[in-house]
């Protein structure tokens, strides 16, 4: 268990051995652990799994939950030691972010819609962080989950631009029993809200199955079927190209239908390959 900058430089990865990253925010669950799990396999009985803890300040909006993120930090220690991880970094912001830093790391094409449109300055902030993870931890790969589809994409944009020796490994998305995507933030959710919540994996199956092609008309059958829901309010839905995240009129190989849900305040994402 490592805090500080000091501490981790003076372990860095031993010569010849591969050091796989899995960055999270803790409140770690199946979905977390699967990503470790994947990072082992990558790195091999002689490979290190590193993990960061660390919920980032900078990908946090103004009055959105950062002071109430969970950060339950025994229980993340447990699932890591149980799970044979090697180097578990988690630092304060204060050992993070200078008070006068003046520096980030923006990706501007890919960050522009979906989730970016809603939470501006949200990938800024991811961007900064998994830049200065990767300069400390220095791993030569980095597990990221297929649920932050547009995150993996932009995580691997800013290493393709700007040429960080880092490979990206994704992880499927792990799901509860009823197709909700697992999410720290599903803790948040009222009881007739969970109830609900799995109305979005329930949506894009159904898309999924359809011989319709016009991403128009499946948006609509999507957004009529979550808003079924009594307590779901969408805050978008669109068929993208899983690469450029740019809009598609039609399905083509490689099209992303994603969707960002309100059950009151929580803002669930999930998303499904089509095409
Ligand atoms: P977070 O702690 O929410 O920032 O997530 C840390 C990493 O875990 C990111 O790469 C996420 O995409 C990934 N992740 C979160 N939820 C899931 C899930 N249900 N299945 C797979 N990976 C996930």
């Amino acid at each position: 268990m490592i805090a500080t900058i000091a501490e981790l430089r003076a372990h860095p990865p031993k010569t010849g051995r591969r050091r796989i990253l899995v960055p999270t925010m803790g409140a770690l669950h199946a979905g977390h652990v699967s990503l470790i799990r994947l990072a082992r396999k990558h790195a091999g009985e002689k490979g290190e799994v590193a993990v960061s803890i660390f919920v980032n300040p900078l990908q946090f909006e103004p009055g959105s939950d950062f002071s109430r993120y969970p950060r339950p930090e025994a229980a993340d220690e447990k699932v890591c030691r149980r799970e044979g991880v090697d180097v578990v970094f988690r630092p304060t912001p204060n050992e993070m972010y200078f008070p006068d830093r003046s520096t980030s790391v923006e990706e501007t094409k890919l960050s522009e819609r979906l989730c970016g449109a809603s939470r501006p300055g949200h990938f800024r902030g991811v961007c900064t962080v998994v830049t200065k993870l990767f300069h400390l931890l220095v791993p030569d790969a980095a597990v990221f989950g297929e649920k932050d589809f547009q995150q993996l994409a932009i995580i691997r944009r800013m290493v393709r631009d700007l040429d960080f020796p880092v490979e990206i490994i994704p992880g499927p998305t792990v799901r509860e029993r009823d197709g909700l995507a697992l999410s720290s933030r599903n803790q948040y959710l009222s009881t007739e809200e969970r109830a609900q919540a799995p109305i979005i994996r329930q949506a894009l199956l159904e898309a999924a199955q359809t011989e319709e092609t016009s991403a128009r008309k499946i948006l609509t059958a999507v957004r009529e079927k979550i808003e079924s829901a009594s307590l779901a309010r969408i805050d978008y839905a669109e068929l993208v190209g899983a690469d450029d995240l740019q809009p598609r009129l039609t399905i083509e190989p490689r099209s992303l239908l994603a969707v960002a849900v309100f059950f009151g305040k929580t803002r669930l994402i999930d998303n499904i390959l089509l095409g």
